[in-house]
């Protein structure tokens, strides 16, 4: 989840790992989770991702058991930024692709 902290008398915005319920201090360290069919996303530690799925079994719209689909919690973020018309990576205008912060190609 992401949750505003009290942090020396600032109010900010930190993602917390649904499973443990700790801060996400990494992006590297962290994924975000989704069921394609209801389109919630949850937040994990990649150290608790597994545990995390084994606990919440998605569903498919017709009940049966479906499979979470992760992003790294980076390209997330990148992501969101995108879509909210932050940021753009150099070069990817007009493709389906982009760079994220390390040079690793992202699929959009
Ligand atoms: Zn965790």
């Amino acid at each position: 989840m992401i949750r505003y902290v009290q942090d020396d008398n600032l109010w900010c915005p930190y993602v917390i790992c649904d499973h443990c319920n700790e801060r996400i201090e990494d992006a590297k360290q962290g994924n975000a989770l989704y069921n394609p069919d209801k389109g919630i996303v949850y937040f994990t530690h990649k150290k608790c991702n597994h545990a995390w799925e084994h606990i919440n079994h998605a569903e498919s719209s017709n009940g049966s058991r479906a499979c979470w689909f992760a992003d790294e919690l980076e390209a997330f973020i990148l992501r969101l930024g995108i879509n909210l018309a932050m940021a753009k990576a150099e070069g990817t205008e007009g493709l389906s692709v982009w760079v994220g912060v390390r040079g690793k190609i992202l699929m959009l």
